[in-house]
C-alpha cells in the first residue's frame, strides 16, 4: 500500500486498488508508453496531435475546469487530493476523488475516471472531438465573452426599443438588470468593438460572436450572460426567437445563489426568472428549456430539497408535459416535486406581465401538486 494511511484505506475500502491501477494506467496512457497517442485517433475525424492535447491539459487544470462547473469538494484526502459529490451522476455521499497533481478524477459511484477531456465528454456528453472543441472554446472564450457582456450592457440604454422590449416584459428596476447583467446586441458594432480592444476575428468566429462571413451574430438580440454562453432573444419576429452561443448553455441559471435554498423553483425561461426575481422570489432558477441536460439534474439531486416546476401552461400542454416526466425523474433520484398549474396559456413571466402578484403566485405554489 504504500505510502497509504489506515484512515485512506478506511476511506477507499477494496476501491482503493482499482483506483491506484486506474491512475497507474491513465499515467501510463498519457506518457505515451503504451501506444503512440494517447486517445484512438478514430475516435476523432482528424489524427489528434499529442502535444497540442498536451497543451491544452496544461492550460485547464482539471480543479479549475471542475470548480468553474460548481463542482466542490466535499473533504480533502492526502497529498493534495479531494472529495466531492459526482457532477457525473446524482450523487448523495460524496464518491469523486480528484487529483489536482495528476489532473486525474475517479468516481466510486458510476466507476468513471480520466483527464479533464474525458470528464468534459462525459459532463457535455459529446464526443471526443467535440469535448476538444468545447474545451477550447472555454479555455478563449472566457475574457471575450465578458467583454462582449460588457459592450452589449453598454448598448442596452442607448437603444430605446431594447428598453421597450424588456418594459413590455416587465423587467423595469435597474438592480434586476444589473443582477441578470442583460444587453442589447444591435448588431453591427461588436466586431470593430471587439477587434479594436485586440481581439483576433478568428476568435470571435471561433467563440461564434462573429459569422463565418464576419457579420455580428446577435442582430437585434437582449442578450443575458450564461456560464461560458451568452442567450440572445430576437426583438423581431421574423428570426428564431431563441438562439445560443455554439457550446453547452450550461447548468442551472444563478444556480450558486439558490442551492442553498430548501424550497426551489424552476422555471422554462429567463424571461419567467426575470419576473420573479423582480416579484421578490430569490430562490427561482431556470433551466433554458424544458430539457434539462445532466449536470442540470444533477445540480437539483445535489441535496435535500424541494423543487416547484412553474413551467409554462402551453395550450398545447407541451410544458405541462415536459414538468411530469421531469418531476418523475427528480422523484427518482429522491428530490422532492411539486408542479405549479398557471392559468391556461400563461407562463409565470406573462402570469406576472398581466397584473399578477407575488401573493398570487405563492398560492399557486401552495397549491401546486406532488
Ligand atoms: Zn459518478
Amino acid at each position: 500500500m504504500g505510502t497509504t494511511t489506515p484512515a485512506q484505506r478506511v476511506l477507499l475500502g477494496e476501491d482503493w486498488r482499482h483506483w491506484r491501477v486506474f491512475f497507474v494506467r491513465a499515467h501510463h496512457r498519457c506518457l505515451g508508453s503504451e501506444r503512440p497517442l494517447p486517445y484512438s485517433a478514430n475516435r476523432g475525424k482528424e489524427s489528434v496531435n499529442r502535444q497540442a492535447l498536451d497543451e491544452l491539459k496544461q492550460q485547464i487544470p482539471l480543479m479549475g475546469y471542475l470548480q468553474a462547473h460548481d463542482w466542490q469538494p466535499a473533504r480533502s484526502l492526502s497529498r493534495g487530493r479531494w472529495m466531492g459529490l459526482c457532477p457525473l451522476h446524482a450523487d448523495h455521499k460524496p464518491s469523486f476523488l480528484v487529483d489536482p497533481h495528476k489532473d486525474l478524477f475517479y468516481c466510486y459511484g458510476c466507476g468513471r475516471g480520466g483527464d479533464v477531456i474525458r470528464f468534459a465528454e462525459l459532463y457535455h456528453q459529446v464526443r471526443f472531438s467535440q469535448a476538444l472543441v468545447l474545451l477550447r472554446q472555454w479555455r478563449g472564450a472566457g475574457p471575450l465573452l465578458d467583454e462582449a457582456a460588457r459592450f452589449y450592457g453598454i448598448q442596452l440604454e442607448r437603444h430605446p426599443e431594447a428598453v421597450a422590449y424588456l418594459l413590455q416584459r416587465g423587467v423595469r428596476s435597474p438592480e434586476l438588470i444589473e443582477h441578470m447583467r442583460i444587453g442589447y446586441a444591435p448588431g453591427g458594432c461588436l466586431r470593430g468593438w471587439l477587434t479594436q480592444l485586440g481581439y483576433p476575428l478568428e476568435a470571435l468566429r471561433q467563440a461564434g460572436l462573429v459569422t463565418g462571413a464576419g457579420y455580428d451574430a446577435y442582430v437585434r438580440r437582449i442578450v443575458f450572460p450564461l456560464e461560458g454562453n451568452l442567450y440572445g432573444r430576437s426583438l423581431s419576429a421574423s428570426a428564431p426567437p431563441h438562439r445560443f452561443l455554439p457550446g453547452a448553455k450550461g447548468g442551472l441559471y444563478a444556480w450558486d445563489q439558490v442551492r442553498r435554498h430548501p424550497e426551489v423553483i424552476l422555471v422554462e425561461g429567463l424571461f419567467d426568472y426575470a419576473a420573479l426575481w423582480e416579484a421578490g422570489f430569490r430562490n427561482v432558477t431556470c433551466s433554458l428549456g424544458t430539457h434539462l441536460n445532466a449536470r442540470q439534474i444533477g445540480q437539483l439531486c445535489d441535496g435535500p430539497r424541494t423543487a416547484y416546476l412553474a413551467f409554462d401552461a402551453d395550450t398545447n400542454g407541451r410544458g405541462q408535459k415536459a414538468a411530469q416526466s421531469l418531476a418523475r425523474r427528480l422523484t427518482e433520484q429522491g428530490v422532492k416535486v411539486r408542479i405549479a398549474s398557471l392559468p391556461d396559456g400563461n407562463d409565470p413571466n406573462s402570469f406576472f406581465v398581466q397584473d399578477g402578484n407575488a401573493r398570487q403566485f405563492q398560492s399557486l405554489l401552495e397549491a401546486a401538486r406532488g
